[in-house]
């Protein structure tokens, strides 16, 4: 977007959007990034685990990107992200880039997945998008398995073992046919009736509510949400 339709998006942003800024920041690999952002506004936001913040990463633009607050803090007005930064999507760039002290336009937090429903064990299905709603399932329970699908699978362990997920987690190489996958997370479900928690890439997501219609111990309700797909920009 360019001349007025962008100083138009620009303004619209301004009435719509509120400003907070980075106050924290570290790079857990060269592909993920935790950010704090700071906000007069997150002090007055009620904050659901599972919810979405949703950010303008690029001015001139009104497109917005999508992301899993990890923790929040409304006394402090204090959140974190977790950001994989995947590719050179708008999003992708400003987390790359990002910096101490820098500005950003947020919306949120807004409803998504809601993680005080998960009652009862929870398999949690994910990729490296899911990371920080993995984060956030912490607060809400300990009884947790995990199967990750990823990229590079070494590299995903090393940044879950930072955050302190290493046990009950399985992290496998992405493959087209998703078998292992699949396999994995079948393996890992429940005696106990489950939540079965499912986020990340859309084809994944669709494949593992599908193959649970075959599973022996079928999940007592699952709580799925693709978080991006092949060749979709801006997923929400
Ligand atoms: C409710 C919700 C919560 C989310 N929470 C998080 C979160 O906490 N952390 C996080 O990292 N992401 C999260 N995501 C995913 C994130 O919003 C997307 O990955 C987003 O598309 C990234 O924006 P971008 O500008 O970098 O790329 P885009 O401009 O949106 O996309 C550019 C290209 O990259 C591809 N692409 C996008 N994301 C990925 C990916 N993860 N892996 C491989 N290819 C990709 C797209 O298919 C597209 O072809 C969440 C999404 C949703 C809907």
């Amino acid at each position: 977007m360019t001349g007025i339709a962008g100083r138009l998006a620009d303004l619209a942003s301004g009435a719509m959007l509120d400003t907070a800024r980075v106050t924290g920041l570290s790079r857990l690999s060269p592909e993920f990034v935790r950010v704090g952002l700071s906000a007069e506004a997150f002090r007055k936001a009620t904050w659901v685990p599972g919810a979405k913040l949703q950010l303008r990463p690029r001015r001139g633009s009104m497109s917005l990107r999508t992301y899993t607050p990890v923790s929040w803090d409304a006394a402090e007005g204090v959140t974190e992200l977790i950001a994989y930064t995947h590719g050179d999507g708008p999003a992708a760039q400003w987390f790359g880039q990002v910096a101490h002290g820098q500005p950003s336009e947020v919306m949120g937090p807004r409803r998504s997945i809601d993680l005080r429903e998960a009652t009862g064990p929870v398999l949690f299905v994910g990729d490296e998008s899911s990371v920080a709603l993995a984060c956030a399932l912490r607060t809400v329970t300990g009884d947790a398995s995990h199967v990750f699908e990823a990229r590079d699978p070494a590299g995903l362990t090393d940044v879950l073992a930072q955050l302190g997920i290493t046990e009950r987690v399985a992290v496998v190489a992405k493959a087209a046919d998703r078998a292992e996958v699949l396999g994995r997370a079948r393996d890992a479900a429940a005696e106990a009736p489950y939540t079965l928690v499912v986020t990340g890439d859309a084809a994944t997501v669709h494949a593992v509510r599908r193959d649970t219609r075959g599973w022996q111990r079928k999940p007592r309700q699952v709580k799925g949400k693709a978080y991006w797909a092949e060749g979709r920009a801006g997923l929400d």
